[in-house]
């Protein structure tokens, strides 16, 4: 398995300025190819990997709404169906981004796409990964889902945008081949429906995979350094943590 970062901004200073790329990550296992939250950027970026959507991509999931994980869905939907000649793509996504007011997938892109509207819970079949929906988060009244990838055995699981609740870790399965953390502040701030390093540390020293990605960074992260955070987590958990950069590839 394979994953590539194209984009580690997190909140909206770091996305919107454009400090870091955004964009989502890519997953590719066998010949699976699935775009993870293709926020700002993530057609652009999509072309700096060795893919091309309408050859290559299999599916898209996000984890939620917000529009730093979704602001290119439509464009990569688009290119990836040749606008409706390719079949078959599929995109997974919670309800309130398909329907109602707050839908941020046209719904000329959804008619030419499966679309699977994600539950707590729930797995899905696709060509080659199994998707496993975990527990739902608590993040500024949107529908928010930790999410699990397996494949061949291999287990990646993606922790998006939340307030970090003492139950998840009633959900998250131990020893994953990699967890993936959207670590989006250092410090923990309770107004702020995000993870924060002190929530990450529990989670790594409760879970223990084999490998833990920080990302999504906000500006006081980045004041941080990174690079600095993933060794003090890694020192505080015994999880070789690492700092994801934009354009990052990690096999697994
Ligand atoms: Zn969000
Ligand atoms: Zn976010």
């Amino acid at each position: 398995m394979k994953l590539y970062f194209l984009g580690t901004a997190g909140g909206r200073t770091v996305t919107f300025k454009r400090i870091r790329n955004s964009g989502g990550i890519l997953l590719k296992a066998g010949r699976e190819l699935i775009h993870i939250d293709p926020g700002p950027g993530g057609f652009i970026n999509f072309f700096s990997t060795p893919f091309e959507p309408w050859k290559d991509l299999t599916a898209v999931v996000l984890s939620h709404l917000h529009l730093d994980h979704s602001a290119d869905a439509n464009s990569i939907l688009e290119s990836a169906t040749e606008s409706g000649k390719r079949k078959g793509v599929k995109l997974f996504a919670p309800r309130d981004a398909l329907f109602g007011e707050s839908r941020v997938v046209l719904p000329y892109i959804q008619t030419l796409v499966e679309v699977k509207r994600v539950k707590e819970f729930e797995s899905y079949n696709l060509k080659e990964v199994t998707l496993k929906v975990l527990h739902k988060h608590r993040h500024h009244r949107v529908e928010v889902y930790s999410l699990l990838f397996e494949w061949k055995g291999k287990r990646v699981i993606y922790v998006p945008c939340g307030k970090f609740e003492n139950y998840w870790l009633d959900f998250l399965p131990d020893g994953v081949d990699l967890m993936i953390l959207n670590s989006t502040f250092y410090a923990k701030r309770e107004e702020i429906d995000h993870l924060s390093i002190p929530d990450v540390v529990e989670i790594l020293k409760t879970k223990k995979p084999k490998k833990a990605v920080i990302t999504h960074y906000s500006l006081e992260m980045l004041t941080r350094n990174p690079v600095k955070v993933a060794k003090e987590i890694n020192s505080l958990t015994g999880v070789e943590t690492l700092p994801a950069q934009d354009l990052m590839v990690l096999e697994i």
